[in-house]
């Protein structure tokens, strides 16, 4: 089966500044593949460069095999390509129903929108109680939800999600993996970055490690072995 996507030799970074040094990885259909590692490793920076936000300079991005690395970022969110940024990034002066449509602005989710938001208020009873609610008001676990359920407003053919458990208490994060898990069972496919490394492992079909803009261990996630991927993670801590 073709993949979802595919980052091919991907080179990447900030003007004079390179952080991704030749990144190759894949991500299969209807699977959730997991990015784990240190604070600075580059995983904001890979997802950023998938959605064209931070331009690739050698290497190649592919969705079901065609490239998209001219594209521009809108049409990659057209195309289903979303992220679901860390920070959340809602609309704060916006009720969640208002913030939930924003993300029904792609031309192809348009027409969906009224069958999407049914959805999404389905998957997440909380944002439907507080639908008339200013997003500005809601708690953390609440307003990540909502990040979601923008998220896959949108129609994701991949949804790249950053950090979601990120500054949220213990119970929440139990929260928002239990989201993760039902989403993957429903055949999703995820990008998920997460330094909540066992956590993630739970949920995870393949497993990749960053160190240094550099992928350094890429195994199954029922096959990785915790000790090395330890040892490797706090290398060059
Ligand atoms: P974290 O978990 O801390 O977000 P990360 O693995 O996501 O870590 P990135 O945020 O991708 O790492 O950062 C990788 C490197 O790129 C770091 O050295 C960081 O300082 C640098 N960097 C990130 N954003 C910028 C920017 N806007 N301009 C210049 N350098 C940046």
């Amino acid at each position: 089966m073709t993949n979802a996507l595919d980052i091919l030799t991907l080179r990447a970074g900030y003007g004079a500044i390179n952080v991704l040094w030749d990144v190759s990885l894949s991500v299969e259909t209807g699977k959730t593949t997991v990015i784990v590692g240190p604070n600075g490793a580059g995983k904001t920076t890979l997802l950023r460069a998938i959605m064209g936000l931070v331009p690739a300079t050698s290497g190649d991005i592919r969705v079901d095999g065609q490239s998209r690395k001219a594209m521009k970022t809108w049409d990659r969110v057209a195309d289903g390509l979303v992220m679901i940024p860390e920070g959340r990034m809602i609309f704060p002066d916006m009720t969640v129903e208002d913030n939930l449509m924003m993300g029904a602005f792609p031309p192809g989710c348009r027409r969906e929108w009224k069958r999407n938001k049914a959805m999404v208020m389905d998957m997440f009873p909380r944002l439907a109680e507080r639908r008339g609610q200013i997003a500005g008001t809601l708690s953390g676990g609440e307003a990540q939800m909502l990040a979601i359920g923008r998220g896959l407003m949108e129609q994701p053919r991949v949804c790249l999600i950053d950090e979601p458990s990120l500054g949220l208490a213990p119970v929440v994060v139990d929260e928002i993996f239990r989201i993760l898990a039902r989403l993957r069972a429903e055949g999703l496919t995820i990008l998920l970055v997460e330094q909540n490394t066992s956590r993630a492992l739970k949920i995870a079909d393949h497993v990749h490690l960053m160190q240094s803009g550099k992928v350094v261990l890429s195994e199954r996630g029922d096959r990785v072995d915790l000790e090395r991927l330890h040892a490797l993670y706090f290398a060059h801590e």
